[in-house]
């Protein structure tokens, strides 16, 4: 009896002490993607962010939806430019890093700049995913597997409402001359 009392004291003392030191840490286990409290370039409202985007877009972009394969704008799209962020505008993938991987949403090898894309484990429906978000505002993106072709192995898959495609490629064209 006097033993189990002991053994009850040394394991409250430990996990209390262990709870004290675990904390720092337990506040970075993975969260649901939607609200978390991160600080971006471009930061809008809710609310202001339902003004400024299609209800397609906002679904993708704001509250991590994702589009039905094979119907987004982009699915069969092969001209030259850039995609920008449907939300905020920044330069997120290159046409020449397009390619037609058959699974019914835009995929890139690789973004312009690794930067420019926030990674996050995101472990909704029963899957342990890697989701992509627009590091500048934050926007829901899409997911990255490791599934792409050479030389990244990568496939940034993106869905076409979070994209804005502009045709003109500023650096590109500047280079030719
Ligand atoms: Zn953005």
């Amino acid at each position: 009896m006097k033993l189990t009392a002991i053994i009850s004291v040394i394991i409250i003392a430990l996990t209390q002490s262990g709870c004290r030191r675990v904390e720092p840490g337990s506040v970075a286990a993975p969260q649901p993607t939607k609200g978390v409290p991160m600080s971006y370039e471009v930061e809008k409202s809710e609310q202001q962010w339902r003004e400024d985007l299609t209800r397609d877009q906002y679904n993708v972009l704001r509250e991590g939806g994702t589009e039905k394969p094979f119907t987004g704008k982009y699915y069969k799209f092969f001209e030259d430019g850039v995609y920008k962020c449907g939300a905020c505008g920044e330069e997120l993938f290159y046409s020449k890093d397009k390619f037609d991987s058959g699974c019914g949403w835009p995929a890139f090898a690789q973004p312009t700049q690794r930067e420019n894309i926030e990674e996050r484990i995101d472990k909704s429906h029963g899957m342990v995913r890697t989701e992509i978000r627009c590091a500048k505002c934050g926007s829901h993106l899409g997911h990255v597997f490791t599934d792409g072709p050479a030389p990244t192995g990568l496939r940034y898959c993106v869905n076409s409402a979070a994209l804005e495609f502009n045709a003109m490629i500023g650096t590109e064209k500047k280079e030719e001359k």
